[in-house]
């Protein structure tokens, strides 16, 4: 799945390539037919994210809603388009660019309450302008669930997903199991804060580096590492942690696999 970093990329791709721009927008493969006929040869006035939610508005006050799930895909290029290759749910074309979507669990209509009531259900998201740090610290806090299943639920936080859950966690040297209702506010608001600056690094890269220069092996260390020198833990099972030497565990949490360090994240 995409994480937060990936979806606000695409809605500042959305922004520069058809910000302002009348669009055509149709779906080559059907499924989306009625919502397309809705938004189409208007004028795209705004791209928005929160967490893995991208949200563009047109000028009739209608919004596209997507979730890309587990499969889904943007593919952007230069007109003119090509034909349509394989099952494209939508396509956005304007004089210069186009948009393919492919895959998505949620593509859909969007009035602007509907719109407002989405972001509501979803927790603050370290990227917005409005992402509240203290909201973030109050809904772990309340609640009794491992952290590293806190960190997956979107109404806790929005956007982090299974790279950032695990890499943060390594970062602050903190076990998965702890329950949220034992962190003390410190140790929330540092998680808000190291999320913060992994996904807007993310969103800078284009992708996930969570180490820093100093603990990879030598021949990686430069701005841009080898994605097998990106991470501290994630995908890493068996193989010695970076900080300790102790072999990475992992065993499936939230529906994904967990990684961590049993020796470097014993508390918390
Ligand atoms: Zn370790």
């Amino acid at each position: 799945v995409p994480e937060g970093h990936s979806i606000r990329i695409h809605a500042k791709e959305f922004a520069s390539r058809f910000g302002g721009e009348k669009v055509t927008l149709w779906s080559p493969q059907g499924r989306f037919a009625e919502g397309a006929a809705l938004l189409d040869g208007q004028v795209l006035t705004k791209a928005d994210a929160k967490g893995k939610h991208l949200f563009l508005g047109f000028d009739n006050r209608r919004w596209l809603h997507v979730h890309l799930g587990l499969y889904g895909k943007w593919a952007f290029g230069p007109a003119p388009a090509p034909a349509p290759v394989g099952q494209v749910r939508v396509r956005i074309e304007s004089a210069d660019s186009y948009a393919d979507l492919r895959g998505a669990t949620a593509c859909e209509v969007m009035t602007r309450p509907e719109v407002r009531d989405t972001m509501a259900r979803l927790g603050p998201d370290p990227l917005r302008r409005d992402g509240d740090r203290d909201e973030f610290v109050r809904r772990v806090r309340a609640r009794r669930r491992s952290i590293a299943e806190l960190l997956m639920d979107q109404a806790v936080v929005a956007g982090v997903g299974n790279v950032y859950r695990a890499e943060v966690l390594h970062r602050a040297r903190l076990s998965p199991d702890v329950v949220g209702s034992a962190l003390d506010e410190g140790t929330a608001g540092a998680l808000w804060d190291d999320l913060s600056v992994l996904l807007r690094d993310g969103v800078r890269r284009g992708s996930i580096v969570t180490t820093v220069p100093a603990d990879r092996p030598p021949g990686s260390r430069g701005a841009r590492p080898p994605r097998a020198a990106a991470h501290y833990v994630y995908r890493r099972a068996g193989e010695p942690c970076r900080i300790c030497g102790t072999p990475v565990a992992t065993r499936v949490v939230a529906a994904r696999n967990l990684f961590w360090c049993p020796t470097c994240q014993a508390g918390g």
